[in-house]
């Protein structure tokens, strides 16, 4: 199949065995791949019910139809399995050098089924695959490791590691690769670790088929030139997202102290330009890359390298949980990175915790000693340690702040900031309409990447609640999880502005299949169809109500800045969730509808 190494790597972890197995070709026409091919496994091959950390459930690995060819940002993989966190469906995005190793290895994707009877990484090199002893490696934290298995390996091998959040179990567990990019949300690295693989390593030699070579090029090469000529290139490789706390804390976006409010009064020391002055060290970027957005820096401060901090660790490390010193966030971050946590998970849970401490709910003796309040930075260390190793309170944040407000009580689920059980990323929502739904319906949780629509809020009117902004989250929920169906980062069309129809005639070319952007749109809304479907029948009771807003954004007032004073309605909110089931084909009830259904000719996955 052109675009594709053509097979797949099954390794049960119970018994042993690794078998390559066929690309399943319905798989390729209906949902192309990255997260297709993930959902597409998870709904045929893990049992409904399956416990998320039993041996049933699966980890899936998946390449996309560009991994590995010469595309502008065709340097991310998908990481699905059933969530720990959430009981639902997750899928982590993760960029670096590791999808287009694993398609020069012979292999569009890896499934890890099973559980190991003792620790063991997966050695992949081109045909050779193993199960190695791993005996030495666990407990040591991520990047670590990464260095360890480099040294031991080769330079030429591209890993994915677990910390010991992973082993631990951490619901918010993440997968780590290139030293510092993270399969972050949903809890993947607790997915590996409950299978006790602390690494994948993986070496590859071999080329993938192109259907029209020269087709490919000429298009490749207009992609590149498109980036180059873009005027937004020159400040998205200075400061990659770091560029944007300034501007959310200007439009009242920016979380602070656990999203009271969305302006920072200490934002300024997070700010882009701050951070390159002071521990910047070089720019960082993922395989076939033009505009390397990673920020590789240096503290001093603390005396660690750490890729980063991007923008969603200085909102939820920094303004959430009032930290205005770039070191201090830079140094959170490298924790997470080392102990492999989600950082923005683990800044949720903290900033919720210091608001339980702050309003006396949680008294001293329950956080061990730690003054927990915001702005304190060794608090916000020694928490994240202990939410790694879950000790004392820490083994009640790992579980997430849904768990967490459900067992603490004392009306504390109002600042639990999550959709669906995920904690929500960086940006308030007390004054954003489209950016509140798009957290209330992605389909893992409250995270942005499925449709980041707070510019459309500010473009057409702030709060603004109407039925274009709801189309404008349903035509974003199609068009960038295309990109993790597709094996490419978006920021090539989202920050350079390159024409985003320009990748069906590319697609093209690599497959030999002619389909218009309009075809790949539409195999991205059936992904997010499959994917609500799953939710369906893995969650007993799954319906709207899993889709309602954190009820701090509809009960409270913005505390300060920006947007004091304002907030969401609950019934803005629900007339929301009206229009967009209405216009997304779904009862209203959230489900989708038969006519839906058989319109995206889903009925046969569904069986
Ligand atoms: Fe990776 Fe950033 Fe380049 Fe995207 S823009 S491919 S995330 S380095």
């Amino acid at each position: 199949m052109n675009g594709y190494a053509g097979k797949i790597l099954r390794v049960n972890l119970t018994t042993g065995e690794i078998r390559k197995e066929p690309y399943p070709e319905n798989v390729a026409r209906d949902l192309l791949g990255g997260r297709g091919l993930g959902i597409y496994i998870l709904w045929n091959e893990v049992p409904a019910g399956a416990d998320p950390l039993g041996p049933e459930n699966k980890l899936i690995a998946s390449t996309g139809i560009l991994s590995g060819l010469l595309v502008p940002g065709a340097g991310k993989m998908d990481w699905a399995c059933k969530s720990p966190q959430t009981g639902g469906y997750a899928s982590a995005n993760v960029g670096g050098h590791l999808t287009s190793e694993l398609k020069y290895a012979g292999y569009d994707a890896i499934i890890l089924e099973g559980i190991s009877p003792r620790p063991v990484y997966l050695f992949i090199d081109d045909d050779k695959v193993e199960l190695r002893d791993a005996a030495d490696l666990w407990g040591k934290g991520s990047m670590t490791v990464e260095e360890i298995l480099k040294k031991r390996l080769g330079e030429d091998f591209q890993i994915a590691t677990i910390g010991p959040g992973g082993e631990n179990l951490v619901k918010y567990a993440c997968i780590t690769t290139d030293y510092g990019r993270q399969a972050g949300r949903g809890g993947v690295g607790a997915v590996m670790g409950s299978k006790k693989v602390k690494a994948v390593a993986v070496h590859g030699t071999q080329t993938v088929p192109v259907a029209d070579p020269a087709r490919f090029w000429q298009l490749a090469h207009e992609m590149f030139a498109a980036c180059k000529a873009s005027p937004g290139l020159e400040l998205w490789q200075r400061y990659g997202t770091a560029g944007v706390p300034t501007w959310a804390n200007e439009i009242g976006a920016f979380p602070t102290r656990n999203f009271q409010q969305g302006t920072f009064e200490e934002h300024a020391g997070l700010d882009g330009k701050v951070m390159r002055e002071r521990i910047v060290l070089t720019d960082k970027g993922c395989a076939c890359c033009p505009c390397p957005c990673g920020k590789y820096s240096y503290t001093k401060k603390y005396g660690v390298f750490v890729e980063g901090p991007e923008y969603e660790t200085s909102a939820l490390l920094g303004g959430n949980v009032a930290l205005g010193d770039i070191e201090d966030v830079a140094y959170a971050n490298y924790l997470c990175d080392e102990l492999g946590i989600d950082t923005i998970s683990a800044g949720n849970a903290i900033a919720f915790a210091m608001e339980c401490y702050e309003k006396e709910i949680l008294n001293r003796e329950q956080t061990g000693g730690v003054e927990l309040r915001f702005g304190n930075p060794q608090a916000v260390f020694t928490m994240i340690e202990r939410i790694a190793r879950r000790e004392g309170l820490g083994d009640l944040l790992a579980e997430g702040v849904k768990v967490a407000a459900e067992k603490i009580g004392q009306g504390s689920y109002d600042w639990a900031i999550q959709v669906k059980g995920m904690e929500q990323s960086g940006y308030d929502t007390h004054a954003a309409p489209a950016m509140l739904l798009a957290y209330m319906t992605a389909d893992v949780g409250a995270h942005h990447n499925r449709a980041w629509a707070i510019t459309y809020d500010i473009q057409v009117g702030r709060e603004k609640v109407s039925e274009d902004k709801v189309a404008k989250v349903i035509e974003l929920q199609h068009v960038r999880p295309l990109f993790d169906v597709m094996g490419a980062c978006r920021l090539q069309w989202i920050e350079l502005s390159i024409d985003v129809t320009s990748y069906a005639p590319i697609v093209a070319a690599i497959t030999g299949v002619e389909r218009s952007w309009e075809d790949l749109l539409k195999i991205s809304e059936r992904v997010w169809n499959y994917t609500r479907m799953y939710w369906f029948r893995e969650v007993e009771g799954f319906g709207r109500e899993w889709d309602y807003p954190p009820p701090r954004f509809y009960k409270e007032e913005a505390t300060g800045g920006a947007t004091a004073g304002k907030k969401a309605t609950w019934e803005d909110a629900m007339q929301l969730l009206d229009w967009y089931y209405a216009q997304r084909g779904w009862d209203q009830n959230g489900h989708p509808t038969e006519a839906k259904l058989a319109e995206l000719g889903l009925k046969a996955y569904l069986k």
